[in-house]
């Protein structure tokens, strides 16, 4: 039996792109309804071809994670993305963006964007920031959509991969996307949210191909709040925290009170730096203070 992926789904119809490139319009078939799962742009599908254009869907692959908002599944990486200027580069709403990325067990990429904006002091301090991310672990690029550096680096990042692109209004998020795929036309400006037209309305999310990768069309990660994140979580969600914390002398160390803390000596002897650290300690407490949900 054929397989692929679905790329959009409308009115009934789910949109199946093949490993040849085709794409099948759907239906759904009762062998799923059964176990009470509905297809979601991003699943892995078996279908049954009637012709090169129509089909069914006999099957879902199990999903490796699945996002609420935009509904997709199987979500590879996040294109994270941060202007260094207009508005200002925020060390504490990135690591906000980066918990809750990891913590949907998704890869996030930070894109530094409008590069083209920077005086030479900002553009200092920008890769300052930018080696200390990378030291802790993560892919940095700094971009601008205006002379294009840095999209080189990015396109080949896309390559066979589900993204979605995540950040605040006004980042760049669409204009980098019609720099990568020029057809696309997306409008900008800057009170728009648009790759955000979605936000705060269910609108359909599609999967749209750019190079050989697979990118959303809705930005993700727009609820910056820690619901489902629970204390034991955090110590994941910082991956130059969590290394360190294999040294630390209790299990279950929070890395706050606890004595013979190895996050709390790299912090002290510059290892980690000190803004990381006091993230994770604001978001610890923020969660211990969270309301129960029930
Ligand atoms: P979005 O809300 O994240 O999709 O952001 P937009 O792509 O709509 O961009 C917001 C504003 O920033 C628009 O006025 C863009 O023209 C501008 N902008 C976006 N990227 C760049 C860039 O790399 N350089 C410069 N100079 N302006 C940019
Ligand atoms: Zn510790």
């Amino acid at each position: 039996m054929p397989e692929g992926k679905i790329i959009k789904a409308l009115a009934g119809f789910y949109y199946v792109l093949t490993d040849e490139k085709k794409v099948i319009q759907c239906r759904g078939r009762g062998v799923f309804r059964k176990n009470k799962i509905s297809p979601l742009v991003g699943d892995e599908v078996v279908f049954q071809a009637d012709n090169d254009q129509e089909g069914y869907i006999l099957e879902i692959r199990e999903r490796k994670n699945e996002l609420v908002r935009p509904p997709i599944a199987n979500v590879d990486q996040a294109i994270l993305i941060f202007s260094s200027v207009e508005p200002d580069f925020s060390t504490g709403l990135l690591d906000r963006f980066l918990v809750l990325i990891e913590f949907n067990r998704i890869r996030p990429i930070i894109c530094i964007s409008k590069m083209d904006l920077t005086s030479e002091d900002q553009r200092k301090a920008i890769e300052a920031y930018a080696a200390q991310y990378e030291k802790a672990g993560y892919q940095v690029l700094l971009t601008s959509s205006v002379t294009e550096d840095g999209i080189q680096q990015l396109l080949p990042l896309l390559e066979g991969e589900i993204s979605v692109f995540a950040g605040q209004s006004g980042v760049g998020k669409s204009s980098l996307l019609n720099v990568l795929k020029p057809d696309l036309e997306l409008e900008t400006n800057d009170i728009s949210t648009h790759l955000g037209r979605g936000r705060h309305t269910t609108r359909h999310v599609e999967l749209i191909e750019i190079g050989d990768g697979l990118v959303a069309d809705t930005p993700g990660f727009s609820s910056l709040e820690f619901t489902e994140i629970e204390v034991e979580d955090l110590n994941y969600c910082f991956p130059e925290i969590e290394e360190a914390s294999h040294r630390c002398k209790f299990r279950g160390c929070l890395h706050v009170q606890e004595p013979k803390c190895a996050v709390k000596q790299a912090v002290d002897n510059g290892e980690i730096p000190d803004y990381r650290y006091e993230h994770y300690k604001l978001f610890l407490q923020e969660i211990k203070d969270r309301k129960p949900r029930y």
